[in-house]
């Protein structure tokens, strides 16, 4: 008989990048990063909750000697819409002064939430300061911001899976998708 259970998995329209191109695209960005930093020790700041999945592959492909440390924030206001205005949630829980920190976010839409974390850490002092994002929305940029490591391009739509939530939900997909339009409504 079949299951006809309703899943997670049938909310989704589409996806829109796969397990196996975020795996693959991991595995480069890591060797990237393996390269660029050989030699030093890195401080990776990973901006919860979205960046949590990314985090977790990603330094898994890292083979130097690294601390992690979270920050979380929120923007005020609700819906699928980034407010601009940024409110931490929780700070790092040590200095990152002389280190080489790396951020890692899920995703950079407006760069507003970006912009506000790059200008708070810059002003503590790191040896360097670096940009990692899994997705970049980059057609919906409002603020210019620098960014070393992208995983993906996507489209100007709102998208869940791998970490990215909607209403706190989807966050376990293993893969980018893109909801139906009535899970909204
Ligand atoms: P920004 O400040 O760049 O406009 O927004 C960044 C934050 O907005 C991300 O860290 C993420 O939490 C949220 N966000 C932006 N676009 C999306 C999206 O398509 N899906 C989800 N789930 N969150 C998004």
């Amino acid at each position: 008989m079949l299951n006809t259970t309703p899943t997670l998995y049938d909310d989704v329209a589409e996806v829109l990048i796969s397990e196996e191109q975020i795996q693959q695209k991991i595995a480069e960005i890591g060797a990237r990063i393996c390269t660029d930093f050989a030699g030093e020790q890195i401080l990776i700041v990973a901006v919860l909750k979205g960046a949590l999945l990314f985090l977790a592959d990603l330094i898994r492909h890292i083979d130097l000697p690294l601390a992690i440390d979270f920050l979380a924030v929120s923007s005020y206001g609700a819906g699928t819409e980034s407010s601009g205005v940024v409110r931490i949630l929780k700070d790092l829980d040590e200095t990152i002064e002389h280190q080489n920190v790396i951020i890692v976010e899920d995703i950079v839409d407006s760069g507003r939430t970006l912009d506000y974390l790059l200008r708070m850490l810059r002003q503590r002092n790191p040896a360097t300061l670096h940009v990692c994002t899994l997705l970049d929305k980059r057609e919906r940029r409002e603020i210019d911001v620098p960014i070393d490591y992208v995983g993906f391009e996507v489209p100007d739509a709102f998208v869940v899976g791998y970490g990215l939530d909607y209403a706190e939900h989807y966050r376990q997909l293993p893969f980018i998708g893109v909801l139906k339009p009535e899970i909204y409504e």
